[in-house]
């Protein structure tokens, strides 16, 4: 056995023995949830905060490649002529700019799920931290003359509170026009991103998209997860160069697509269909 392993052994049994004391009061609380570890690392993880800030300086790497270049363009929509339009990056904000990670906690302690009714004042109380390195990127973006887009499936009525969120952490918003594109401000806004980005495109180069989640990327509302495995070999080059993808274990359309998107089913039903959506280890003993 080695050292590690053995430390391994030890924490577990003086946790055991914790646990044990507690047991009576603990228990009731601590239900499994299947939310739990997700958010604890997003929430508590180096791990966590040094890959986000690798997605981060890879986008500063690429973005100098991109300003270098004028015919790049990171949008499908961008449509012709948009060599000598000023550039501009395009960021989704939940969980690519702001961490969410003490709602998905809540939700878990409150034994909840995601509703529009906790999260509009989740978002009007504007105490989302900066997602690791998001910050340092939007400033050198902003250093380089590239305007700041902010893309978010956040409906309309959560403007204020998310403005005001990200100004708290000193995120750049250029009030000349608006650049905080939320869902529904207009009625040809809705839940695909694709009529946003068209909308950004119309005036500007866009060089960059960053999300945590396909669709900040590409609309593929209701994918499947063979039809996903299409999408991302089919756009292989821009992944990690134009499309910066920040790491979202706690929820998103993966998940969705897991279990075909029935969010009605109960939780045991849409476990089953994770569970059935695996490919398991075949021991031959
Ligand atoms: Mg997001």
């Amino acid at each position: 056995m080695t050292i590690g392993k053995m430390a391994r052994g030890a924490i577990a049994g003086f946790a055991a023995l914790g646990a044990v004391a507690t047991a009576t009061t603990a228990v009731a609380d601590n239900e499994a949830n299947d939310l739990m570890n997700a958010t604890l690392w997003t929430q508590t993880s180096v791990e966590f905060k040094a890959s986000s800030m690798a997605a981060f300086k890879l986008a500063e790497v690429m973005l100098d490649r991109a300003l270098a270049d004028k015919d790049w363009t990171a949008a499908l929509e961008q449509g012709d002529n948009y060599q000598g339009k000023p550039p501009a990056v395009i960021l989704d904000v939940d969980e690519t700019v702001l961490d969410n990670s003490e709602y998905e906690a809540w939700l878990i302690k409150a034994k909840s799920h995601y509703s529009s009714k906790t999260w509009l004042p989740y978002i009007n109380d504007a105490i989302s931290n900066p997602i690791p390195g998001s910050k340092e990127f939007i400033n050198y973006a902003k250093s380089k003359g590239v305007e700041i887009f902010y893309l978010s499936n956040r409906k309309a009525p959560g403007e204020e509170g998310t403005r005001k969120n990200l100004k708290k952490f000193g995120y750049p918003i250029n009030e000349k026009f608006d650049t905080v594109l939320l869902r529904g401000e207009r009625e040809e806004w809705g839940s695909a991103k694709g009529t946003r980005r068209a909308h950004v495109a119309k005036d500007f180069r866009v060089v960059m998209l960053l999300g945590d989640n396909m669709g900040d990327f590409v609309d593929a509302r209701k994918a499947n997860l063979a039809e996903r495995e299409e999408i991302l070999e089919k756009y292989k080059n821009n992944w990690s160069s134009k499309w910066i993808m920040i790491a979202n274990p706690m929820y998103g359309s993966w998940e969705g697509a897991s279990f075909d998107y029935k969010w009605r089913s109960s939780d045991e039903e849409k476990r089953q269909m994770k569970m059935d959506a695996m490919r398991y280890w075949k021991p031959k003993m």
